[in-house]
């Protein structure tokens, strides 16, 4: 392994310099106002710069502070969260804006434990702020550091192993320039997005090759270690878009699973991968269309798939046209079929109502 303590000033020093030829322009770059540090972070976890742009302009124009963001409705926050996924994300940004309101005054707080103590901010987060922001040295470490890194050093420890996370955070700590933590961090994290990426980089052009030993020892590919996928899930979604003189009935997800908040129609889960038929003899359809009269199912969809990262979804969408209303207002919402735009739904659902036109 290289000896991080002869190299930590040369490597940072490249590092930097590179960044400042090469670095993309991004407005999230040209700040030190934590807030849009933190709303940036937050997006592109999830997303890719090109898309996550889009999103990252539509918030900050919506909600271009901390207060704005406080005061905002769930269901808004939600709603301009749409299509990004993992919107416990987005309920964290909100639930943590109200917190810096609270108990921070409204001022964004300076101090490392106290960013961390907000709800949804771990380690990546609190250190992206705190250096971005204010230049404190804190290193970030994420999917791309973790690349660069791994290679840089040809680090064999699985980097999502718990041992993998404390050498890997170790390392970052070590080779971090104190006096410029903040361009530091972004540099390395832009080398592993623009350079050091995931097939094939390009290393004859980068300005660590002559001291990187996975690419001295030709052996660049096979870095970054992993352990192994965890199991997916599979689930089986019949979603019941169901009419009744231009209205239609949805609910709010309340559990504690995915879309937590977000809108959808009734909703029938099943185990197994089950058809129309089959569908309709199970208990739940029974209690769902309880007093509906005649049921007239309208079109049923292709199964749709929805991959997410632990679970896979297999969803079915039913158009069902019926009689009377029966117990359908009781245990779900009443709107009219030209409302539903307006409710933050997750983007499989988005889907298909854009299908249908309405
Ligand atoms: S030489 Fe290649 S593998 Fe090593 S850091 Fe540069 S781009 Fe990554």
């Amino acid at each position: 392994m290289l000896n991080i303590t002869d190299h930590n000033p040369l490597i940072s020093e490249r590092l930097i310099h590179w960044y400042q030829i090469n670095r993309r322009i991004l407005p999230w770059r040209e700040t030190t106002d934590p807030y849009i540090i933190w709303i940036s972070e937050i997006i592109l976890q999830q997303t890719r710069v090109a898309q996550g742009l889009d999103y990252f302009n539509r918030f900050i124009t919506r909600f271009p502070d901390v207060q704005a963001l406080a005061e905002a409705s769930e269901d808004e926050v939600l709603k301009y969260w749409q299509g990004l996924g993992y919107y416990s994300r987005a309920r964290n940004l909100h639930t943590a804006a109200k917190t810096i309101m609270q108990q921070f005054g409204g001022k964004f707080p300076t101090d490392y434990s106290e960013v961390k103590s907000l709800k949804g901010i771990g380690d990546y987060t609190a250190a992206a702020i705190v250096s971005f922001a204010w230049n404190q040295p804190y290193a970030v470490v994420d999917g791309n550091v973790y690349r660069v890194l791994s290679r840089l050093f040809a680090i064999e420890t699985p980097i999502d192993s718990i041992q993998g996370k404390k050498e890997f955070a170790e390392l970052a700590s070590a080779l971090l320039s104190h006096k410029e933590a903040g361009l530091h961090n972004q540099a390395i994290m832009e080398l592993g997005a623009l350079q050091c990426v995931p097939q094939n980089p390009d290393c004859s052009t980068c300005p660590l090759s002559d001291v990187c030993m996975a690419y001295l020892q030709q052996n660049v590919s096979s870095f970054p270690k992993k352990q192994g996928k965890t199991k997916t899930r599979n689930r089986y979604f019949h979603y019941l878009y169901i009419i009744y003189k231009g209205t239609t009935w949805i609910q709010k997800r309340q559990e504690e699973d995915i879309w937590k908040g977000l809108y959808q129609f009734p909703l029938i889960e099943t185990e197994q991968p089950c058809g129309w038929e089959e569908l309709s003899q199970q208990e739940e359809w029974e209690k769902l269309f309880h007093g509906c009269g005649n049921i007239t199912v309208q079109a049923i969809t292709p199964v749709r798939k929805h991959v997410l990262s632990h679970q896979t979804l297999y969803a079915t969408f039913y158009q069902i046209e019926v009689e009377h209303t029966g117990d359908l207002s009781s245990n779900y919402q009443q709107i009219s079929r030209e409302e539903l735009d307006s409710y933050a739904v997750p983007i499989l659902i988005h889907k298909y109502l854009i299908s249908l036109d309405l």
